[in-house]
C-alpha cells in the first residue's frame, strides 16, 4: 500500500471509530470515578458500559454503599477502591477477598484513588465540599476532570482554574446547564460572549406563594418534575438554590462576570442553557432531560458518539415557554448571586450553610423556608470574619464555622 493510500486509510478509520465511541491509537481510556454509587456516578457506569471498547474503570470512590460498590467492582474490575468509611471498607474487603482489588478508606484512600496513575480522567462526582481535595490532586497529577461536583468550583474555584491552567488540564462540565453552555462555546470565541442564560425548571414549586411554601414537606421537595437525581441536589433545585450555585459555577468555568449571567425559567427543561454573543445571536443546547449526555460529552470529548434514548419531537412538544425567576419568593437564588458577588469565603457559607440547612430539613428538623432564612443568617453572622483569598484550609475552617453558627443559632 502506498503511503498515501495508507494515510486515507488512517484518516478513514480514526473517523470510523471516533463515530462509534472507540478511541484511536492510545488504547482504553482509563476513569476514576469518585461518588461511583450516587445518581451521577451510577449513570457514569452506564455509559461506560455502552461503550466498553473504549472506556475503563481504574478507580472508584464512594462513602458507605457497599453492596453497590460490589457490584461495580465485579462488573468493571477497578484495581483500586476507596469507602471513605473505614468500618465498612473493611467490610468491602472481606467481601471481595476472591478479587484483585485494593480497598482503601478515608480521605488518604480517596486522593490515592483521584491519582491512579494509568487514569486520564476523574469524574468528580462525590457530592459535597469533600469533593474539593481529591480534585485538586487529580489536576495536580494531570488528570482532566469531568466535574459534577459543584461545590468544588462555587467555594475553590479561584484555587482549580489557576491550577487547570497551571497544568494544562481541561475541565469539562457535567452539570447539564453548563455542558450545555461549554457545547454552545465551542469553535466560537469566549472573549465574543455577551451574557449566558441559564435555564431552571423552576422545579416543582413555580408558581406558588410564601404562604404556600410554608406547608411544603420533604415527601413534597424530593418531587422533581423533570429530572431524576440525588436526593440533596433535589431539594436545592425545588428552592433554586441549585441553580444558585450553577451561577456561580458558570462565572468561574465560563470566566464571566455576575452581571453577564441571566437565569431564565424554562419549565419543560428542553432547553439546557444558551449562550448570547456580542452581535446577539443566541445559541441554544436542547435534548431530552437525560444526565448520560452531558455525562457521556465530557468522557468523550470533543466526539459525539451514538447514545441510546427517546429524541425530542418538537412537533409533539408544541411549545417552549420562559418566565422570569421569582427571587422574592424562592430567595436563595437571590442570596446565591450575593454570596457571588462578595467572593472570598462567602461562596463557601452559602453552599455550607445550604447543606446544613438541607440536612435538617430532610431530618424534620426544620421547615421548608427555613433552608433559605439559615443561608441568610450565616452570611450575615459571617461579615465579620470574611476573607478575601482563603486557601483550601480556610474553605474547610468556614464549613465548619458555618455548621457550628447554625448550630449556636438554634441554640443547641
Ligand atoms: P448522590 O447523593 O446521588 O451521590 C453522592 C455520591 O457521593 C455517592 O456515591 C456517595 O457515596 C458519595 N459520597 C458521599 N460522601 C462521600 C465521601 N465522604 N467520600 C466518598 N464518596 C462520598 O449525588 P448526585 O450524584 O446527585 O450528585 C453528585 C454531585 O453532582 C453533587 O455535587 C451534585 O450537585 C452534582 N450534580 C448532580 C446532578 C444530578 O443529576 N444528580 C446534576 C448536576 C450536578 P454513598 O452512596 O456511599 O453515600
Amino acid at each position: 500500500m502506498s503511503w498515501k493510500k495508507n494515510r486515507n486509510f488512517k484518516e478513514r478509520k480514526k473517523l470510523v471509530i471516533a463515530q462509534y465511541g472507540l478511541r484511536y491509537g492510545k488504547g482504553m481510556k482509563q476513569i476514576i470515578v469518585l461518588g461511583s454509587t450516587g445518581s451521577i456516578g451510577t449513570q457514569t457506569l452506564d455509559v461506560v458500559r455502552n461503550h466498553r471498547g473504549s472506556l475503563g474503570i481504574a478507580a472508584l470512590a464512594a462513602g458507605s454503599n457497599i453492596d453497590i460498590l460490589e457490584r461495580q467492582i465485579r462488573e468493571f474490575s477497578p484495581k483500586l477502591v476507596c469507602v471513605y468509611d473505614e468500618k465498612k471498607a473493611g467490610e468491602l474487603a472481606v467481601k471481595t477477598v476472591d478479587l484483585e482489588v485494593k480497598i482503601v478508606s478515608g480521605m488518604e484512600g480517596l486522593l490515592e484513588c483521584a491519582t491512579v496513575p494509568e487514569a486520564e480522567l476523574v469524574v468528580a462526582a462525590i457530592v459535597g465540599m469533600i469533593g474539593i481535595r481529591p480534585v485538586i490532586a487529580a489536576i495536580k497529577e494531570g488528570k482532566d476532570i469531568a466535574l459534577a461536583n459543584k461545590e468544588t468550583l462555587v467555594t475553590a474555584g479561584h484555587i482549580i482554574l489557576p491550577l487547570i491552567r497551571e497544568h494544562g488540564r481541561k475541565l469539562l462540565p457535567v452539570d447539564s446547564e453548563h455542558s450545555a453552555v461549554f457545547q454552545c462555546l465551542q469553535g466560537n470565541d469566549g472573549k465574543e460572549v455577551e451574557k449566558i442564560i441559564l435555564t431552571a425548571s423552576g422545579g416543582p414549586f413555580r408558581g406558588k406563594t410564601r404562604e404556600e411554601l410554608k406547608k411544603i414537606t420533604l415527601e413534597d421537595a424530593l418531587k422533581h418534575p423533570n429530572w431524576s437525581m440525588g436526593k440533596k441536589i433535589t431539594i436545592d433545585s425545588s428552592t433554586m438554590v441549585n441553580k444558585g450555585l450553577e451561577v456561580m459555577e458558570a462565572k468561574w468555568l465560563f470566566g464571566v462576570d455576575y452581571d453577564q449571567i441571566e437565569v431564565v425559567v424554562q419549565p419543560q427543561s428542553v432547553i439546557h442553557s444558551m449562550v448570547e454573543y456580542k452581535d446577539g445571536a443566541v445559541l441554544a443546547q436542547l435534548g431530552t432531560p437525560d444526565m448520560h449526555l452531558p455525562i457521556q460529552y465530557a468522557l468523550f470529548y470533543p466526539h459525539r458518539v451514538f447514545l441510546p434514548g427517546e429524541r425530542l419531537d418538537f412537533a409533539k412538544m408544541g411549545y417552549i415557554n420562559f418566565e422570569r425567576p421569582d427571587m422574592e419568593t424562592f430567595s436563595g437564588l437571590k442570596l446565591a448571586y450575593d454570596a457571588g458577588r462578595r467572593g472570598g469565603t462567602m461562596p463557601t457559607v452559602f453552599n455550607a450553610a445550604n447543606e446544613c440547612a438541607v440536612a435538617l430539613f430532610m431530618e424534620r428538623k426544620i421547615a421548608y423556608l427555613e433552608i433559605a432564612e439559615w443561608i441568610a443568617y450565616a452570611m450575615t453572622r459571617h461579615e465579620s470574619l470574611w476573607k478575601q483569598n482563603p486557601d483550601v484550609d480556610d474553605i474547610l475552617e468556614t464549613e465548619k464555622w458555618t455548621y457550628e453558627c447554625i448550630r449556636e443559632g438554634r441554640g443547641i
